[in-house]
C-alpha cells in the first residue's frame, strides 16, 4: 500500500469552519479515539492522569500509519479522509478536518509509535509545540500509540482555564461515552492512571448501554423500552427510559451517523412525548441513533459544536414523536410487561375492574392576569392549595411548562377564602399561616426564588429590565469554550440589566458595568456569571427557553431572601401575596417544594 495522507488545497482547507480544536484535555481524548476508530481497531485502551492534565494516552491496534504518513499526520489540513469539497457531503468517518493532530501537537508534548500491519517495523515520533524532536524506526505493535503529556505546557494562562479535576474528568468521561455508545463492536478500556474504571467488552448497544452506566443495584436494561422505525427520510433506532424511571440527572443521548449530536428541537419531541407520565422535575433517560443520508445533514458547523441541521427536520420530528410514543402506548397499557416481552402484545389488555380516566385539566378562559389596569387582589380559595397537593403526582409541571395560570383561581367563592391573615415566621425560614384545611407553612427562600424567576422571566421576554450602574466595573475573564456560550447569552443578560463593555484587545476579557436592579450586591457577579454559563452549557430543552430559565433561576437564587433572614410582617403579607399571583406556585423551577400543609385531622391525631 502506498502512502495515504495529503495536504487538502487551500480552497477546501477554508471552506471547513477552522475553530479551537483543543480546548481542554477530553478535547483530546475525543480526537485520539475517533482516529481510533477511523483506523478501524476493535480494541482501544485509554489511559488519562491528573484529569488528563499530564497525561491523556490512547492506543489502538487499527490500520497504523507509513513512516511519511506518520510525520504528514500533524501537518495542518493533512487528512487520509476527504480529498476535495465534494467529500465533505458524504462523510461516514468521525474526522475529516485534518487539523487534530496538528493542534494537539501545538499545544502538548507529544509522542506516536505506529506500524502499519504489512511493515516489519514502525515509526516513534516525538514532537511538542509543533517541532519535531525525534523520529526513528521502533519496534511496535500494530496499530497507533499516542501519548499526549502536559497540555497547554507552552500557553500557561489556557493551564490556568482548565477547571476542577472533578469537571475535567466529568468532561473526559462524557466524550468517552459519546463514542464507546456508539460502536459495542469494539472493546474499550479505560484508566485513571493504574485503576481500570471501564472494562467495555465486545457486545450490542443495550448491554454496551449496561456496561456504561448500569450497575448491580440499577439493572440498566430492564429501564428501557427499545424503538426502531425505517422510512426513507430517517432510520430511528435506540431505547428509551419506560416513564418510571425518570430521574433529575438522566442519560440522554441523540447520535446521527455515529455522531453525538445536541438537538433541542428533537428533544422536545421526545420530551413531548413523555407528558402525562413523568413528574415535572424528572426527565427521561434515551439512546436515540438516527441514520441520515450523510446528503441531508450539516456537521461542519464547527468542530467543537455538536449541534447538527438536518434537511427535513419538521418530518423527522413527527417521526421522530410517533416512533417514541407508540414505544410508550405500548408499554403503558399492560404496566406490568417484562422488557424482554416487550412489544409481544399488541391489543390492549383492560381489567374489568379499572376503568380508564383521560387526564383532564381545566382553565378559566376569562382569566387574563394583565387585564386589570388596577391590581385587584385574586380571592383565593386557600382550601383549594390543598387539593392541588393531593393531586401533586398528577402535576406535570416542567421548567416552563404551560400550566393554565388561571387553574389555582377557579373557583372563587368568598367564603371559603379562610386565611387568618395572621403570618407567623418559624426559625427565620419558614412562613406559617392558618387556612381552611389546616396549617399552611411556606419556605421562605424558595417562595421568593419562585417570585422573582417568573419576574426576571417576564423581563428577559419583554426586554426590559432594570440596570444598575456599578461603581467600580467588574472584571469578567472567560475561558475560550464558555466564550462562544457568552457570546450566545449576552443580548438576554442585557434585558434583565447586565451591562457589558468589551476591551477591545482581549476578547475573552469584558468589565461589567451594570447589574439587574434586584440584585442587592455586585459581590459575587464573576461567580454568578460563571454560574449562568455552567447552567446555559448543561441545558437541554428548547435552546432560546432553556437560556432564558437558566438566566432567570441563577439570578432568582441570588437575588432572593435568605434562609435565616428575620422577616416583618408586610414583608410576609407580600411575598405571600406575590407567591400566590406567580401560575405555578408549589415548585421552585427546579423542582423543590414551597409549601406544605398539614391538615386539622394530622394535627389532632399528635394529640391523641
Ligand atoms: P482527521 O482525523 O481529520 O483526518 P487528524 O489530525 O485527526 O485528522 O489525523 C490526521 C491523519 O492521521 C488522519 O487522516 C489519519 O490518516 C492519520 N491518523 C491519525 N490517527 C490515526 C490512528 N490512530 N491510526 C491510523 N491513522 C491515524
Ligand atoms: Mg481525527
Amino acid at each position: 500500500m502506498s502512502d495515504v495522507i495529503h495536504l487538502l488545497p487551500d480552497a477546501v482547507a477554508n471552506q471547513i469552519a477552522a475553530g479551537e480544536v483543543i480546548q481542554r484535555p477530553a478535547s483530546i481524548l475525543k480526537e485520539l479515539v475517533e482516529n481510533a476508530i477511523d483506523a478501524n481497531a476493535t480494541i482501544i485502551r485509554v489511559v488519562i492522569a491528573d484529569a488528563g492534565r499530564t497525561l491523556v494516552q490512547v492506543t489502538d491496534n487499527g490500520k497504523g500509519m507509513s513512516a511519511t504518513d506518520a510525520r504528514m499526520a500533524f501537518e495542518r489540513h493533512a487528512t487520509s479522509k476527504i480529498k476535495e469539497a465534494q467529500d465533505l457531503f458524504s462523510i461516514r468517518t468521525m474526522g475529516f478536518r485534518g487539523e487534530a493532530l496538528a493542534s494537539i501537537a501545538s499545544v502538548a508534548q507529544v509522542e506516536m509509535r505506529t506500524r502499519r500491519e504489512e511493515d516489519e517495523l514502525g515509526t516513534f515520533i516525538e514532537i511538542a509545540g509543533n517541532r519535531v524532536f525525534k523520529q526513528e524506526t521502533v519496534q511496535c505493535d500494530k496499530g497507533t500509540s499516542i501519548l499526549v503529556k502536559n497540555l497547554f505546557f507552552n500557553i500557561p494562562a489556557r493551564r490556568r482555564f482548565l477547571k476542577s479535576d472533578n469537571v475535567e474528568k466529568r468532561h473526559l468521561l462524557q466524550e468517552f461515552y459519546r463514542i464507546a455508545l456508539v460502536y459495542p463492536d469494539v472493546e474499550f478500556l479505560f484508566y485513571d492512571q493504574d485503576e481500570e474504571i471501564f472494562n467495555l467488552p465486545v457486545s450490542n448497544t443495550k448491554l454496551r448501554i449496561e456496561h456504561v452506566f448500569g450497575s448491580t443495584k440499577k439493572k440498566m436494561s430492564q429501564q428501557l423500552l427499545s424503538i426502531e422505525t425505517e422510512t426513507n427520510l430517517i432510520n430511528i433506532r435506540g431505547f428509551i427510559g419506560k416513564p418510571e424511571y425518570a430521574q433529575k440527572q438522566s442519560h440522554q443521548y441523540f447520535f446521527v451517523n455515529g455522531r453525538f449530536m445536541r438537538h433541542p428541537y428533537f428533544y422536545k419531541a421526545v420530551l413531548a412525548a413523555y407528558d402525562q407520565l413523568i413528574q415535572p422535575t424528572e426527565s427521561p433517560s434515551f439512546f436515540i441513533f438516527f441514520e441520515a443520508d450523510p446528503q441531508t445533514i450539516d456537521i461542519n458547523i464547527h468542530p467543537t459544536k455538536t449541534e447538527i441541521k438536518f434537511e427535513n427536520e419538521q418530518a423527522i420530528w413527527s417521526i421522530l414523536s410517533a416512533t417514541v410514543k407508540e414505544a410508550l402506548g405500548k408499554f403503558n397499557i399492560i404496566p406490568s410487561i417484562d422488557f424482554d416481552r416487550e412489544g409481544a402484545p399488541d391489543i390492549p389488555i383492560l381489567t374489568s375492574d379499572k376503568e380508564i380516566i383521560p387526564p383532564k385539566t381545566s382553565f378559566n378562559p376569562a382569566y387574563n392576569p394583565f387585564g386589570n389596569t388596577a391590581y385587584k387582589r385574586p380571592a383565593i380559595d386557600w382550601n383549594d392549595l390543598y387539593k392541588n397537593f393531593e393531586g401533586e403526582k398528577k402535576d406535570h409541571e416542567t421548567m416552563g411548562g404551560q400550566r393554565d395560570p388561571a387553574l389555582m383561581f377557579e373557583s372563587k367563592s368568598e367564603d371559603a377564602y379562610e386565611n387568618s391573615g395572621h403570618f407567623f415566621q418559624l426559625k427565620n425560614r419558614y412562613i406559617i399561616t392558618s387556612v381552611k384545611s389546616g396549617m399552611l407553612m411556606i419556605d421562605q427562600r424558595n417562595a421568593h426564588i419562585r417570585v422573582l424567576f417568573d419576574q426576571f422571566m417576564r423581563e428577559i421576554q419583554n426586554k426590559r429590565g432594570m440596570s444598575q450602574q456599578l461603581l467600580f466595573p467588574e472584571s469578567l475573564q472567560l475561558m475560550p469554550d464558555d466564550y462562544l456560550f457568552f457570546e450566545q447569552i449576552k443580548s438576554e443578560l442585557r434585558y434583565v440589566g447586565f451591562e457589558f463593555l468589551s476591551e477591545g484587545e482581549d476578547k475573552y476579557l469584558y468589565q461589567v458595568t451594570g447589574i439587574p436592579a434586584q440584585l442587592k450586591s455586585a459581590s459575587s457577579i464573576v461567580t454568578l456569571l460563571n454560574d449562568i454559563i455552567e447552567r446555559v452549557k448543561n441545558a437541554t430543552g428548547d435552546a432560546v427557553t432553556a437560556i432564558h430559565e437558566q438566566i432567570a433561576l441563577s439570578l432568582a437564587e441570588s437575588a432572593a431572601i435568605h434562609t435565616g433572614q428575620v422577616l416583618e410582617k408586610e414583608a410576609m403579607t407580600q411575598l405571600v401575596e406575590q407567591l400566590f399571583a406567580c401560575p405555578i406556585h408549589n415548585h421552585t423551577p427546579d423542582g423543590k417544594k414551597i409549601m406544605a400543609i398539614w391538615t386539622e385531622e394530622e394535627i389532632r391525631s399528635r394529640f391523641q
